[in-house]
């Protein structure tokens, strides 16, 4: 660690992201250079001394609810849409494995071919050692999203926080892409993002980080201090808190 390294608020954290921060600009799937900039954001983490959790999602890849849409069975979609976070999952490994950085990939749905499987003593302890720890294939269930996914396995792990990154810096009143005068919250509670259906992450991911007082913050992954920065109370972001 450098000794310019900034203090960390916190020392272990949650971060979820969805698929989509990993496609880049191609609209789909995963685009290796853009996973390459998230896992440096990552290693940054890492070299402060803070305990990483992460939770991506999957939809560059696959969503239940499109499929469904489709006229797919909604569990048999489902299923599909959290294969695709282990995809993700294991892209993410390789590129932070490329950083040096250890991880695990640790899936709610056993197949032990490819990761391990979860258990929740032994992810703590990998935390302990200062594996990343790539939670994948949500909470393993369908009608769930790997936003209560992250928010479970947050609390489960004891985690400080949930970091959510974002293509904007926070939470707004409104869409900041198509409403130039959207006004940023500082802080906001989870009633109100509940009460006013600001988008953070779906409803039940919400209510289970406000019963268990779990703070999320959201931020942008385009950050300038990057992720690092954040953790550090640098630059702007939004605290859901209560
Ligand atoms: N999913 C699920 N149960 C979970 C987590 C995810 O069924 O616990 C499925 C669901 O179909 C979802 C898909 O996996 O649409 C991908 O996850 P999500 O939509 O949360 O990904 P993101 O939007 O964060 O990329």
């Amino acid at each position: 660690m450098s000794d310019a390294a900034p203090t960390p608020a916190y020392s272990r954290v949650m971060l979820k992201i969805s698929g989509e921060a990993l496609m880049g600009d191609q609209g789909f799937g995963l685009h290796p250079p853009t996973v390459e900039r998230v896992a440096k954001q990552v290693q940054g983490l890492h070299a402060m001394g803070v305990e990483v959790c992460m939770v991506i999602g999957g939809g560059n890849i696959f969503r239940g609810l499109s499929g469904s849409a489709q006229g797919m069975e909604r569990t048999t979609a489902d299923y599909m849409g959290m294969l695709a976070t282990v995809m993700n999952a294991l892209a993410m490994q390789s590129a932070l494995e490329a950083l040096k950085i250890n991880t695990r990939v640790i899936s709610a749905i056993p197949m032990d071919q490819v990761c391990e499987p979860y258990i929740r003593r032994r992810a703590v302890r990998h935390l302990e050692k200062k594996r990343v720890c790539i939670f994948a294939a949500g909470t393993g269930n369908p009608y769930f999203t790997t936003d209560t996914a992250a928010t479970l396995r947050a609390n489960e792990m004891k985690c400080e926080a949930i970091f959510k990154g974002t293509q904007v810096d926070g939470v707004y009143d409104s869409d900041p892409k198509t409403n130039p005068d959207a006004v940023r919250y500082d802080t906001v509670t989870y009633d109100e993002v509940l009460a006013k259906n600001l988008k953070v992450m779906d409803a039940s991911a919400i209510a289970l980080a406000r019963d268990n007082k779990l703070p999320i913050i959201v931020f942008s992954l385009g950050a300038p201090d990057g992720l690092s920065g954040v953790l550090s109370g640098k630059g702007k972001f939004t605290k859901v808190t209560q």
